[in-house]
């Protein structure tokens, strides 16, 4: 068990012995950072919480701790107040942590940070996948010939990394080409950084251009960043004149990324645009079987049928149920009835309905195109903003069936038929166009997910 499973167990077993405001108030904002020689250190996010913890809940934890791996001897607190983006809040999104991805050159799969754990033997395809997991499989076969570059989007935890990390372990595994390079957007934009910093430009330009298939995640942080989009497109090109494969991946469209400059856009637009959406009913319970039965875990059928239909949009957090309901299962020595099914998973399936509301719309549309929350409501008429207060209103429409006079007072103190002008645009441009209503997907995914 890793120590990120074994501190979801522990969070599963409290939760079911805290009452749901003391497990928010206190393990909330928790997470594990280290298990070494029988010591277990737990992040927290202040003082306060450091001495409520080991005052309070100590001996709790550590029972739990002990349940689970016996081998440990002491917990520690310690207070990171900077909570690191990349580090999981633990009770919510409840993943497999990701994988560490660090810039290497995986010339031998001993040294390959691509984690062995994404194949294409367990990634499940349904309709919602299948067009970016064939595209990942031409390239497998001839990487540089058939899709370059290929671009693969869609939302949070619906198998973008999977997908290319199996790419890169199928192609690893073969041995040629034999110079992959798997790396985040942010590690690519660190190396440029320092590249400028440590006048390496050169080394930093050669070690990119000898790869010979190049993967780039989630390159929709390159957004605003001015010289490594440049070193990126230089790099890309290199790469594509010389046959050599590109892999992009991101959470939305080219198009709908902001501040990213044209002729990068265009060349992220220049080969095959493969998109991931929500997985269907079927596939869901599919994907569920496998998890289920890679873990040998027999769960009752009203319990899978559960899960399917209240975990749509992010199959993290359908494993993340599981990892919890596997917990359940070794501590307690039976599956979980669907009661208790419902307990342990309270944290992670919320109805949509207290979910959404008008602010959430507003700073999740205000985020996704990169605008001031106070720009989108403002009365403004800057090209870069319209298109965005267009959808925020249809959003309102579609999702809180807001009246028209009611939206044209939020954005702006406009007229009703301004609202509806608005909300009647996007809903027309819909007819036509597969790109906004994959955009518009994107969006409410996030309004629902976070
Ligand atoms: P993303 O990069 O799009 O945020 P990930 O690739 O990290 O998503 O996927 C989240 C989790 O869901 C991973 O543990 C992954 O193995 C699993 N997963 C995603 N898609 C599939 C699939 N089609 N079949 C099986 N597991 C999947
Ligand atoms: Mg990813």
């Amino acid at each position: 068990m890793t120590k990120e499973d074994l501190w979801q167990a522990v969070l599963a077993q409290l939760q079911l012995q805290l009452s749901p405001a003391n497990f928010s108030t206190w393990f909330k904002s928790t997470c594990v950072l280290l298990q070494k020689e029988g010591q277990v250190t737990i992040s927290v996010p202040n003082n306060f919480s450091k001495e409520w913890l080991e005052n309070k809940y100590n001996k709790l934890i550590f029972r739990a701790l002990r349940g689970l791996a016996p081998e440990v001897k002491e917990v520690l607190y310690l207070v990171e107040r900077t909570a690191p983006k990349q580090k999981e809040p633990v009770a919510r999104p409840l993943a497999s942590p990701e994988p560490q991805q660090e810039l290497q050159d995986f010339r031998a799969d001993k040294d390959t940070h691509l984690n062995p754990r994404y194949s294409f033997d367990s990634f499940i395809v349904g309709p919602f996948n299948e067009l970016a997991h064939a595209a990942a499989q031409a390239i497998a076969e001839s990487p540089g010939t058939v899709y370059n570059p290929l671009f693969v989007y869609g939302g949070v935890g619906l198998g973008k990394t999977h997908l290319l990390q199996a790419l890169g372990n199928r192609l690893v595994a073969a041995g040629s080409p034999s110079r992959v390079r798997y790396v985040s957007s942010e590690q690519f934009t660190a190396g440029v950084v320092s590249a400028i910093r440590d006048r390496t430009v050169e080394r930093f330009r050669a070690l990119y251009r000898e790869s010979e298939v190049l993967m780039i995640e989630d390159v929709q942080f390159l957004a605003g960043k001015e010289k490594t989009q440049e070193e990126l497109f230089h790099t890309f090109n290199a790469l594509y004149e010389n046959g050599k494969q590109v892999v992009f991946s991101s959470d939305r469209p080219p198009k709908a990324i902001p501040a990213l400059e044209e002729r990068l856009k265009s060349r992220f637009e220049g080969g095959m645009i493969a998109d991931i959406g929500m997985p269907d009913y079927e596939t869901r319970v599919a994907i569920l079987r496998a998890k289920l039965q890679d873990k040998n875990f027999p769960l009752a059928e009203d319990v899978c049928e559960y899960i399917a239909s209240h975990i749509q949009r992010n199959i993290r957090e359908m494993e993340g149920a599981v990892n919890r309901l596997f917990a359940f299962w070794r501590l307690n020595d039976k599956t979980p009835s669907l009661a208790e099914t419902k307990t342990l998973l309270r944290s992670i399936i919320q109805s949509p309905a207290r979910a959404v509301n008008t602010k959430k719309i507003i700073q999740v549309v205000a985020e996704f195109y990169d605008l001031k929350e106070r720009d989108l409501i403002a009365p403004s008429r800057k090209k870069e903003v319209v298109r965005p207060r267009q959808i925020a209103m249809y959003l309102f429409r579609e999702e809180l069936k807001s009246s028209y006079p009611f939206i044209g007072q939020r954005f702006g103190g406009k007229d009703h038929t301004t609202a509806i002008y608005a909300c009647e645009k996007v809903a027309r441009t819909l007819q036509e166009s597969e790109m906004l209503f994959e955009e518009i997907n994107l969006i409410r995914q996030r309004i629902y997910s976070g």
